[in-house]
């Protein structure tokens, strides 16, 4: 069988009918395509753009969009003329009336080069009322030969109207076996990782949170083995105060994190996610974990130290985050980080 868009990740139902449906020719001229932000909305649009353009189109033989071709290159490298991409600027919090009327004027210019033209309008919701219906004209008479596809988190705040003339796709969040799939035959740093330490594959699967972005993020920045190596700082440090290591032990366990004050604030938060936890897991053994990658791991770590002295550690960690976003000085703020911790492990 025919193997349709092949660069994107599970949906498989979605992927067949739509597949079927540009080699049949019968594509609607509008998609919504919905979901939660690293579903892979944007990757389904530029598959569609590069399966109605794809100069293997035709042969049964190859995957669609083949990924080789002159066309499917460009499209992939986000170089080609007849896919436009409109979007809202950063610093505003609406797409305007005006970019959504030029856009739809450009749908009526004749093609640069290709059979299709695509137009793509990424986070659609963010659409004015105005520039909504400025958008409907345009999908109650398309132009042939024009899709366009509309990418939103939030299809509430889309108009019904526009709803009704587009083929809602929706898509969703990966679960932990797809991405840790995908992980696994991407990565070599992610093969490593499982065959060292399933636990911590684990972690880093989960805390990738069924964002296919962000699981290639984790891999792309390789970021896998550092993550890996800063939740065992975590568990160290927490180790420490069940121990209720000296101000040596506890200095030693801190001045494994990070300098930076960036990468120190986003450690402590770890670190405060961690605690909160544990903490949980002490009121209910089977609760849901954020940091832990199981309630299991978290509560066999829950049995070294005592909510009291959890809340106290909590509350200094809380306290140096607050300070490190208020640009505090990073090496004092680690010596009153450490005097804190160590009497809170000690009380
Ligand atoms: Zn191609």
């Amino acid at each position: 069988m025919r193997s349709y868009f092949p660069g994107l990740l599970g949906n498989e139902d979605t992927r067949n009918r739509i597949g079927r449906a540009i080699e049949a020719g019968t594509i609607p001229h509008a998609f919504l395509i919905g979901g939660p932000s690293g579903s892979g909305k944007s990757t389904l649009a530029t598959e569609i753009a590069a399966a109605l353009n794809c100069e293997k189109k035709a042969d049964m033989s190859s995957p669609l969009p083949c990924g080789r071709c002159n066309a499917c290159r460009r499209i992939y490298g986000g170089n080609y003329p007849d896919v436009k991409i409109l979007e809202k600027k950063k610093d505003k919090a609406t797409l305007g009336v005006d970019p959504v009327k030029d856009f739809r004027e450009d749908m009526f210019l004749s093609s640069t080069e290709s059979e299709h033209k695509i137009y793509i309008i990424d986070d659609a919701e963010s659409m004015t009322p105005e520039a909504q219906n400025a958008l409907l004209k345009v999908l109650e008479e398309p132009p042939a030969s024009v899709t366009i596809i509309l990418l939103a988190k939030e299809c509430d705040r889309i108009l019904t109207t526009i709803k009704s003339r587009t083929q809602y796709i929706a898509m969703s969040r990966f679960d932990d076996k797809t991405l840790s799939e995908w992980l696994l035959s991407e990565s070599a740093e992610a093969r490593t990782l499982k065959a060292t330490d399933k636990a911590k594959f684990a972690g880093l699967v989960m805390s990738a949170d069924g964002r296919l972005g962000l699981a290639k993020q984790l891999v792309g920045k390789r970021l896998l083995d550092e993550s890996a190596e800063e939740r065992g700082e975590i568990i160290d440090l927490i180790r420490a105060v069940g121990q209720k290591a000296s101000y040596a032990g506890i200095y030693a366990a801190l001045s494994r994190f990070p300098t930076k004050r960036v990468e120190l604030s986003a450690s402590l938060e770890r670190l405060m996610s961690a605690l909160r936890d544990l903490l949980v897991i002490k009121y209910d053994e089977g609760a849901a974990t954020v940091f832990f990658p199981t309630a299991e791991e978290a509560a066999r770590l829950c049995g070294e130290i005592s909510a009291k002295r959890l809340v106290a550690v909590y509350d200094a960690v809380s306290e140096a985050h607050e300070l490190c976003s208020r640009n505090a000085n990073v090496s004092n703020l680690i010596s009153s980080l450490c005097s804190n911790i160590r009497m809170a492990a000690n009380n």
